[in-house]
């Protein structure tokens, strides 16, 4: 089973990241033959960024997957923009994607939505170079969280596109999202998802959030009127809590309300806050340790793109080739 996925260098990692995606590009690792994760930066770049920072949160990122369990020696780990192939693929693949397609994609209306100045070529592009990012290491699994279902789903019809009308190069890949913790919730705006870059301050709880910045925020939490701790109608807020706290003790979430039935809502937002933060300690720990050796992490990157690029290479001959792209 190949397996890819990618992941922003954008600001700090969240819950809903590690939750949705990093904890499933662990349990890939071992599975994947290989499985590939990329730090994609050429993504970031697709709403304002400041050059220094994204270099940084390059690090950053890279720092928080080694320490949730990657392990750049088990799975190929490496910056998007160290792999040509990738851009270059985005334009062949541009030939085949309808406009129509691209006008339809939710993220791009809703991050379109937000940007004050310009609201970019390359955020409209966005799926087109994901795409990319997959097809060009034939992958056929690709973990996400629930809001890139969307965009999974195009990258399929782009590869049946190109196959149909080409011959069969290119791999439909699946889209893998987990039944619980798929769609975090930001937890002052309960019925957007928690964002890298579109949330709230106080509600998006980050990997390296200090135990009294998880404990505050949590228990801060918008919730309802009520008193249930249920999911249920309008009950966005105490809904959300019950997943964090299902994924974080590894129980489920019907069982999550068992154990809280009878209880207030200021109990229960004590134990979801106790249990994340024992759930993201070791992440943050690894990390402190991690992160001061650039050198290492950039090195781990390189040979993770070395790894990256023989692969794609092999599948941008073939696809240059059948398309009549330079020469015979
Ligand atoms: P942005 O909101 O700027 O797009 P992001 O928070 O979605 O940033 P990405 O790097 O785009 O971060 O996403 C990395 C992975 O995390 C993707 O697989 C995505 O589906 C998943 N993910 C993002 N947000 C959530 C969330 N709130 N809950 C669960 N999974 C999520
Ligand atoms: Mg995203």
């Amino acid at each position: 089973m190949r397996i890819f996925s990618g992941i922003q260098p954008t600001g700090s990692k969240h819950l809903g990241n590690y939750i949705g995606a990093i904890r499933q590009y662990v349990e890939g690792q071992d599975r994947g033959d290989p499985a590939i994760y990329c730090i994609v930066d050429l993504h970031a770049i697709t709403v304002p960024w400041d050059p220094a920072t994204l270099r940084q949160s390059v690090y950053d990122t890279t720092a928080i997957l080694i320490a949730a369990g990657l392990d750049p020696e088990r799975c190929i780990l490496f910056r998007q923009s160290d792999v040509r192939e990738h851009t270059e693929l985005t334009w062949y693949l541009s030939a085949l994607t309808a406009h129509g397609d691209l006008n339809r994609m939710t993220q791009f209306k809703e991050k379109s939505a937000k940007q004050r100045e310009l609201v970019s070529a390359g955020l409209f592009f966005y799926p087109v170079l994901q795409a990319a990012d997959v097809l060009a290491y034939k992958a056929q699994e690709v973990p996400v969280g629930e809001d890139q279902r969307q965009h999974v789903e195009l990258m399929r019809e782009i590869a049946r596109r190109f196959n149909e009308r080409f011959g069969p190069i290119l791999v439909e890949p699946e889209h893998r999202i987990p039944e619980v913790g798929a769609r975090i919730m930001d937890l002052q705006e309960p019925t957007n998802k928690m964002s890298t870059t579109g949330g709230s301050e106080a509600g998006t709880v980050l990997v390296l959030d200090d135990p009294d910045a998880v404990t505050k925020k949590i228990k801060s939490a918008v919730t309802d009127s009520g008193s249930e701790v249920k999911r249920g109608e309008g009950k966005d807020g105490i809904a959300n809590l019950i997943q964090i706290l299902a994924v974080a003790r590894g129980t489920t979430e019907d069982e999550i309300e068992r154990e809280f039935a009878g209880s207030g809502y200021g109990d229960f937002k004590g134990a979801v806050a106790q249990a994340v933060v024992e759930f993201l300690a070791p992440v943050r720990q690894r990390y402190e340790e991690l992160r001061p050796d650039e050198a290492a992490l950039e090195g781990a990157l390189a040979a993770g793109a070395e790894k990256a690029r023989a692969i794609a290479s092999e599948t941008l001959a073939e696809v240059r080739s059948v398309m009549g792209i330079g020469p015979s």
